[in-house]
């Protein structure tokens, strides 16, 4: 008979297994067929599930810099493919791009951050994979805008592809740092609550930019249980023709993600679950008293609206609203709150009031 500890350690659910996630390792561009095959048979030694990336055709932001490799570089995933069974994975930005996939053999499409914003591009490359049994990776658009995102997923689906996944990789906004784009959580955050059927992995590299970063990133990425990881790996990043500075060996990916922790989502652990359940309804009670006390807030805001009206006062005094900002910022500081959440929160309150008054100004 199994002992008492046995049983228990055949019920209680297990950490995620690191190998079951979705993982997209690679070199940003293909270079040089040496650099491909030298880069995929290291990853397969640890990841033999992963899918090998190479960007072929490079959206470059600026003029006369390495553009990919082109075509030329397609057998060279072909060769990746055969010696070492990784699926591989491309970038395609027009229907020329898919059609050349597509005779290759390539098993993994993804749209680039430049593509997703654009809805004309998106549909022509529907267009050209309507009939095709082929997955496709979607990455976000370059500006913090959920429904292009869903937009794009939605026009693959349409066209009948049914494994389609998120690639996060950040945004970018006027000042990203310390990232080379922002996570901005809320968006993946919201995808997966409105698409809970999408999988979402998490482009460590192109959110990052520097790989001292990497590790707190992809830790926040499984803790919030995405469905993978994408990392630039490439043989010798300082020589890297592009994105250099966000590339790893594969030495150092596998210290990555040896380094993480892969925490399991839920247990059925009684005592944990009410104990949840408890504080959950604590987070309830608090969420109902912040939406009536700004409820209680606006009903003011209209009081001074109707008085400043009726006196022809204009709607922002800004040494008061300084004043607010600058006093609750040191309050909230005391009490352990960082400055940038407290600006955002009041921010966003003082925005919706002055709407209010406006509103109430001008009928
Ligand atoms: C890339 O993956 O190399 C790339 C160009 O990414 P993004 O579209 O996210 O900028
Ligand atoms: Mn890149």
């Amino acid at each position: 008979m199994k002992d008492s500890t046995e049983n228990q350690a055949e019920t209680e659910p297990k950490n995620r297994d690191p190998q079951s996630l979705i993982y997209i390792f690679g070199p940003c561009s293909a270079e040089s067929e040496d650099q491909v095959l030298m880069t995929a048979n290291e990853v397969v030694k640890k990841y033999p599930n992963a899918i090998f990336r190479s960007g072929i055709w490079k959206p470059r932001t600026r003029p006369n810099n390495f553009e990919g490799i082109g075509e030329k570089g397609l057998p060279w995933l072909q060769k990746v493919k055969k010696e070492t069974g990784l699926r591989v994975a491309t970038e395609v930005a027009n229907t020329h791009h898919v059609e050349l996939c597509l005779k290759a053999g390539i098993d993994v499409l993804w749209l680039g951050a430049r593509t997703t914003v654009n809805p004309f591009y998106v549909q022509e490359i529907a267009e050209a994979l309507k009939g095709v049994d082929i997955s496709v990776y979607v990455k976000n658009p370059i500006s913090p805008d959920l429904n292009l995102w869903i937009g794009a997923i939605e026009r693959i689906e349409q066209a009948g592809i049914t494994n389609v996944v998120a690639i996060h990789r950040g945004f970018q906004n006027y000042d990203s740092k310390p990232f080379r784009n922002l996570p901005q959580w809320e968006i993946p955050i919201e995808l997966m609550a409105k698409r809970p059927d999408i999988p979402i992995i998490c482009d460590i590299s192109h959110i990052c930019g520097n790989p001292k970063l990497f590790a707190g990133i992809a830790q926040k990425a499984l803790d919030l249980n995405m469905a993978g990881l994408h990392v630039e790996v490439h043989p010798n990043p300082e020589s890297a023709l592009s994105d250099a500075k966000q590339q790893i060996t594969p030495n150092e990916l596998f210290e990555l993600i040896e380094q993480l922790k892969f925490r399991k989502d839920n247990i059925d652990d009684p005592g944990y679950q009410a104990i949840l359940e408890l504080l959950r309804r604590e987070i309830d009670d608090v969420d109902a008293g912040i939406v009536k006390l700004l409820f209680n807030r606006m009903e003011i805001i209209k009081k001074i609206g109707a008085l400043k009206k009726e006196n022809q006062i204009t709607i922002l005094q800004v040494n008061r609203w300084k004043e607010v900002v600058d006093h609750y910022i040191t309050e909230g500081k005391a009490m352990g709150l960082s400055e940038s959440f407290i600006k955002e929160i009041l921010n966003s309150i003082h925005d919706e009031s002055m709407l209010n008054q406006h509103d109430i100004l001008n009928n």
